[in-house]
């Protein structure tokens, strides 16, 4: 009898627990980390596969969509009105940051989440001036403005940032402009940032413009500072946001250099691993793994110009351009909300995606 009432109580335990899983809204995620890899389409993201020994961390990923990247003024985007859209969820013209259609400034995710107790970083191969990084956090007219964006980026809420573009912080007035807003930059080596000060900014810019590519030896500095940075939000009660970007698969593709583009990705795919550990360790954060945009016609084509003449045996990546592209682009999730980035959508999805699971209703 008392095995039976047991059994019973269990049964109940187990049904009730049902019931409240069943009515109680999927897990919000506390962190979100969006990687971009610049001027990747598919084929660009399927580097990896055919270029690298181990496994791509892609392969974890179990949600993946495909994201439509138009600007409004273009049906092929650039980066700058690309980061803008995924990241302030305006559609806006070509080489626009942080700025709609009549140049008025729209909030970003950076600014939203700031102001709601969450720490950020951005991570870049790239002058932290860039197009990608500074759709993160600068509202100007125009991409080509490097010395106002890198002034948004000291009066910014960024409290994490890595990569080139030194010239644009040179202040030829004498003034220290990142020791008046409590920025402690390191311009010479990355490095973990030991015993963090409450409340103060920490910085690393390693190059007068652009980190070197992969191929000039740029070696593990984008996985390592994606490291550092995680390791640095993630160390206060704080939730985080984080981009992380590799910039210059885009740069490989425009100047047609397939080895350029190989190492770039390979390079991009180890930070989405350094990312996606995280995650999986942490068990609350959101990692997003996107491009703004397709750089190239890029494809891993068979060499030979027709069907009797080409070895399927060996890929021959070609290009069709110099430029970017209208492709579609992938999109891999992977964590609390992860489900709600399948399909086919727009860029600006994105952001709304991220609002909603962050400040649930
Ligand atoms: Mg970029
Ligand atoms: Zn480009």
């Amino acid at each position: 009898m008392l095995k039976l009432i047991t059994a019973l109580l269990f049964v109940l335990i187990l049904s009730g627990n049902n019931i409240c899983e069943g009515q109680s809204p999927e897990k919000k995620p506390v962190n979100v980390i969006i990687l971009i890899g610049d001027g990747m389409g598919l084929s660009q993201f399927s580097v990896p596969y055919y270029y690298q020994k181990k496994e791509p961390v892609f392969s974890k990923f179990k949600h993946i969509g495909l994201v439509r990247t138009s600007s409004a003024t273009h049906s092929i985007t650039e980066s700058a009105a690309a980061a803008t859209a995924m990241f302030t969820g305006r559609k806006t013209y070509n080489s626009a940051l942080g700025v709609d259609s009549d140049t008025i400034p729209q909030k970003n995710l950076v600014e939203l989440l700031s102001s709601n107790q969450y720490l950020s970083g951005v991570v870049s191969t790239s002058s932290v001036t860039d197009a990608t990084p500074a759709g993160f956090y600068a509202h100007e007219s125009s991409r080509t403005y490097h010395r106002e964006i890198a002034l948004d980026l000291i009066n910014s809420d960024i409290d994490f940032f890595a990569g080139g573009g030194l010239s644009y912080f040179i202040d030829t007035s004498g003034r220290d402009l990142f020791r008046e807003n409590n920025i402690e930059v390191n311009f010479s080596k990355l490095k973990k940032i030991r015993k963090p000060e409450q409340g103060k900014r920490y910085g690393f810019i390693l190059a007068l413009n652009g980190m070197k590519p992969m191929l000039d030896g740029r070696g593990d500095y984008l996985p390592k500072a994606t490291e550092i940075s995680l390791d640095f939000l993630s160390g206060s009660d704080k939730s985080f946001i984080l981009m992380v970007e590799g910039s210059q698969i885009d740069w490989a593709a425009h100047a047609n250099n397939e080895d350029y583009l190989i190492t770039e990705m390979n390079d991009f795919e180890k930070a989405v691993r350094v990312a996606y550990d995280f995650a999986v360790k942490d068990g609350n954060t959101l990692v997003i793994v996107t491009s703004d945009h397709e750089t190239g016609g890029f494809t891993l084509g068979a060499s030979g110009s027709n069907k009797y003449g080409s070895d399927y045996s060996t890929i021959t990546p070609t290009f069709a351009s110099t430029n970017h592209s209208a492709s579609l682009v992938p999109l891999l999730a992977y964590g609390p909300g992860a489900e709600t980035f399948t399909g086919i959508f727009e860029n600006t999805a994105i952001f709304y995606k991220i609002i909603d699971l962050v400040f649930p209703e």
